[in-house]
């Protein structure tokens, strides 16, 4: 899918023609020093005058000579907003009721959004094309109450809705999302550090997915130390600004613009100027390299912290990505967090399109240190198009059909001849709907404390662990205590003793589960509901009967699956499901972070 990529800052537009999956780009342009003397536009590399004093009149112009050249079809344009607010936690479709709330972020924002909705507004007068709003604050809408929070007067904060939102977010999604590919993982089973240094600077602590912690706060000002802005310092410090006689303007200018590396450095905020001076024994200069990587190196020990540990510490952005010295002197002597550093790989990272990723840790560290090039474009690109494949797809296409699985046994060939006899092969009976999975002629009677189940039918074929799985109902019949789990995670889970038909019995220490309720598909299924592999969702089921939503449904996605949700009898009579089952929709997809890491990955279900 073709996504035209646009992002207006006060003075400048940047736009860009992305394909969401390969992150290929069909064109660029860039506007510079808009409402400024000596305006120009760029556009696929080619300079040029540009007569505009607005968003508006250089979108005009911009656009269309941008599309002269491009022969494709967009199917959207995703425009980055900076604030979202409370609001927007997620990438939005922009009605005129969305450009309200963008526009009464304005207050929070004032650098920001007001030229991202001018280049919004300007951009759906030229393009007729759906157009998609994604959020720097999104990524970070699931930080805890305690990160979010500012420890004064609650009522004052409220009135003035003074919290953290932490901005860069579609840059932490981003890179934390190819570090975590990069390490053959799932971003969820991780607690990654991303340390954003460009102009901008922000770090985040993004815990199994999801961001706990960021370093910038209510405004784009807290935290590291920026190309011009100060981050984080004693709010006293304002207090005597002002009692100086200093007006809130000035304080602004001094604190956004006057502060960071180019306040420090006294010869503006280019690192590499600041690098070259400070090798030629610049004092100021060295203070500001020092202040600066004191400040991330702080960040980083304080976000392990939050995390109880870290898999691994991503740097990006112009700085992250470009200073080897900077990336020394934070990375330096992180080894008590198991990130050991290596200086050869560390000299040596040289990042593009084709190599997003350098490692800059030894073999054996257990905390890996990775150099990830950012694509912010890209992200916005692959949201949107998420969210166009959202819009197309219609209601038919988002049905799963449910069935119940009544109580059986899975057994290992080696339980199958304890009970059967030597050498003896399950039979089939008749094909499950899931492909190669069979129920058998064979039957078992499962024993428990209280009282025994006849006739419990064996699914084949024969698997690597033993699974008894029965409904809460029969949990009670039998007087066994089962955990709900999902198949194949059977370890720790009560036994019970088995019977086969010629009365041959065996003793099985553990596999006797209530099987947490889920879902079967396929990769082209998940792609469609949005939803991945051990996602947890909710599920509303439209039976004939009594409808009924089930929270705390598991996703499991394979190639080998077929689209299918599987309750167990129990679940089934609530909702009065009729014989030949029913359709569920999926309603809502929950962060349930603790289940999943729970969750251990299972060969099969
Ligand atoms: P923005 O936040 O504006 O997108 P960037 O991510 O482009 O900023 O980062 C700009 C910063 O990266 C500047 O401070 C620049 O000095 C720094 N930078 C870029 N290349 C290098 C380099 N080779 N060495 C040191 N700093 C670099």
């Amino acid at each position: 899918m073709k996504i035209l990529i646009i992002n207006c800052g006060s003075s400048s537009i940047k736009a860009s023609i992305i394909d969401h999956q390969s992150g290929e780009r069909s064109g660029d342009l860039k506007v510079q020093r808009l409402g400024e003397e000596g305006c120009t536009l760029e556009i696929n590399g080619k300079s040029e005058a540009l007569t505009a004093t607005n968003h508006q009149d250089a979108l005009a112009i911009a656009i269309p000579k941008l599309l002269e050249n491009f022969e494709g079809e967009l199917a959207a344009v995703g425009h980055r907003v900076v604030h979202g607010g409370e609001q927007f936690q997620k990438p939005t479709i922009i009605d005129d009721e969305v450009e309200k709330v963008i526009e009464s972020l304005f207050k929070v924002a004032p650098l920001h959004n007001p030229p991202n909705l001018a280049g919004i507004r300007a951009a759906k007068k030229l393009l007729s094309c759906p157009h998609i709003a994604v959020f720097d604050t999104a990524f970070h809408s699931t930080l805890p109450k305690r990160a979010k929070t500012y420890a004064i007067d609650t009522e004052i904060a409220n009135d003035l809705g003074l919290r953290r939102y932490g901005f860069h977010g579609v840059s932490h999604a981003y890179v934390s999302k190819v570090a975590a590919a990069h390490m053959e993982s799932d971003r969820r089973d991780l607690r990654i550090i991303t340390c954003h240094l460009g102009n901008g600077c922000s770090v985040a602590a993004v815990e199994y997915g999801r961001s706990i912690e960021t370093s910038m706060g209510m405004t784009p000002l807290e935290g590291l130390v920026m190309g011009t802005r100060s981050g984080d310092i004693d709010p006293g410090i304002i207090l005597e600004l002002f009692r100086s006689g200093k007006t809130v303007d000035e304080v602004d200018e001094i604190l956004n613009r006057r502060s960071g590396l180019s306040g420090l450095s006294g010869i503006g905020n280019d690192l590499r100027d600041i690098e070259e001076r400070a090798s030629e024994g610049d004092e100021n200069c060295r203070l500001a390299i020092q202040v600066f990587a004191h400040r991330v190196r702080k960040y980083i020990g304080a976000y392990a912290a939050a995390m109880g540990g870290v898999d691994a510490i991503v740097f990006t952005a112009g700085i992250g990505e470009n200073s080897v010295m900077m990336r020394h002197r934070i990375a330096q002597r992180l080894d008590f967090l198991g990130a050991v550093f290596w200086e050869d790989h560390n000299r040596d990272v040289s990042l593009s399109a084709e190599n997003p990723v350098a490692e800059i840790s030894t073999r054996n560290s257990r905390c890996r240190l990775l150099v990830v090039k950012t694509d912010e474009e890209k992200q916005i690109a692959i949201e949107s198009a998420k969210l166009v494949l959202e819009m197309n797809t219609t209601k038919g296409d988002l049905e799963i059909p449910v069935a119940v699985s009544a109580r059986h046994v899975h057994l290992t060939q080696e339980t199958v001849e304890a009970l059967f006899g030597e050498g003896y092969q399950l039979t089939e009976r008749n094909p499950l709907s899931q492909p190669n999975q069979f129920a058998c002629n064979e039957t078992v009677s499962i024993v428990g404390p209280k009282r025994t189940l006849e006739n419990v039918r064996i699914l084949g074929p024969t698997r690597p662990k033993n699974q008894v799985e029965i409904s809460r109902t029969d949990e009670f019949f039998l007087g066994i205590d089962a955990p709900v789990r999902a198949s194949g995670d059977v370890d720790n889970s009560p036994g019970c003793t088995l019977i086969g038909t010629d009365g041959r019995r065996i003793e099985l220490k553990q596999g006797v589960i209530c099987a947490w309720r889920h879902i079967h598909m396929q990769p082209e299924d998940a792609e469609k509901f949005g939803v991945q592999d051990r996602d947890v969702v909710e599920i509303a089921i439209q039976s004939n009967g009594r409808k009924l939503t089930f929270g705390d449904v598991l996703v499991r996605v394979k190639s080998s699956y077929k689209l299918e949700m599987h309750i167990d009898t129990d679940e089934g009579n609530a909702a009065e499901l009729a014989r030949g089952g029913a359709q569920g929709v999926l309603v809502n997809v929950e962060g349930l972070a603790s289940m999943r890491t729970r969750l251990t990955k299972h060969d099969q279900v």
